[in-house]
């Protein structure tokens, strides 16, 4: 039995994830997190989430907890995942983050603590986005130079960070098949006298409105033609799916840095 924890756990994502976990047989749900302060501190989560008692009761202290889970589920903030794995660092354990927004330096302090422990850092844990990603790659690879492509998503109201972390990371499939550089060649928002598009741009848009779950579009727009390939969640349900399966793959790898091309078997 996988003994699991889920930080962020009463969040739109926590919710799922901690409710779904219950429909699994080699899960138990064995820790909930919150921040400091939170007004569900002490509760029963499995009355927070409308499934009865489990005897799971919310806190903020990871260390309290650590010794009594295998594998940590994050999804919360990119300031309170490194504070999970900076309490960790002692007694690391698995860890599956779907948490987005990450800085530079945040990122490298992720693939410090893979270093010594199985990781997945993934900002989309769905199955369609990352075939996807995939097939993205290999378009690219073909149309190259001639067609201009341009990533446009959308969220609901509530998202905190922007572009989402799937749309930067088809961003950077995108630049890897077409030898470019998001540094440079990643454009954000278009506005004013800009001038023509260059060829080598990368555009990255955002669109945030009511309760969209998330969608993205990546268009490949080339002379007479254009290419536009969707993807559209309807449900958190499937990046909650996704988090379990990579819960249960990430606990049998070696130390390492994986991402859910891994563990769906992608690469
Ligand atoms: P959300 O509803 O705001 O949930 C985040 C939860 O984390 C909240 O309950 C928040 O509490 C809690 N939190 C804040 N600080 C914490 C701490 N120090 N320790 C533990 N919990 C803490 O957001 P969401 O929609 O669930 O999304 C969460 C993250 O997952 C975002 O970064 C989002 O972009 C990402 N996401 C990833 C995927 C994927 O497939 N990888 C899919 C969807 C979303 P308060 O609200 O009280 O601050």
């Amino acid at each position: 039995m996988l003994k699991l924890a889920v930080a962020g756990a009463t969040g739109r994502m926590g919710n799922r994830i901690t409710t779904l976990s219950l429909d699994i047989e080699e899960i138990e749900l064995a820790g909930a997190l919150e921040r400091k302060g939170h007004g569900d501190l002490g509760r029963d989560i499995g009355e927070i989430i409308g499934v009865g008692q489990t005897g799971v009761k919310v806190t903020d202290d990871i260390k309290e907890i650590a010794d009594s889970i295998d594998v940590l589920i994050d999804f919360s903030t990119p300031s309170a995942t490194i504070g999970n794995l900076k309490a960790l660092s002692d007694k690391p354990i698995p860890v599956v983050i779907g948490t987005t927004g990450f800085s530079k330096d945040e990122v490298e302090y992720i693939g410090l603590y893979a270093q010594n422990i199985p990781c997945v850092l993934a900002p989309n844990m769905s199955v369609g986005v990352n075939l996807l990603l995939k097939v993205l790659s290999d378009i690219a690879r073909v149309t190259g130079d001639d067609y201009d492509v341009e990533i446009v998503e959308a969220h609901h109201r509530l998202k905190k960070d922007a572009p989402s972390g799937t749309a930067m990371k088809m961003a950077q499939v995108l630049a890897a098949a077409l030898g470019r550089n998001l540094e440079s060649d990643a454009v954000y928002s278009r506005h004013g006298l800009i001038g023509e598009r260059t060829g080598k741009e990368i555009g990255i848009q955002t669109v945030r409105a009511g309760d969209i779950v998330g969608e993205h579009t990546v268009l490949f727009g080339g002379l007479g033609e254009r290419i536009e390939i969707t993807h559209k969640a309807s449900s958190r349900d499937t990046f909650a799916r996704g988090a379990l399966k990579a819960a249960q793959w990430v606990y049998k790898q070696t130390p390492g840095l994986y991402d859910m091309q891994d563990v769906l078997g992608l690469k």
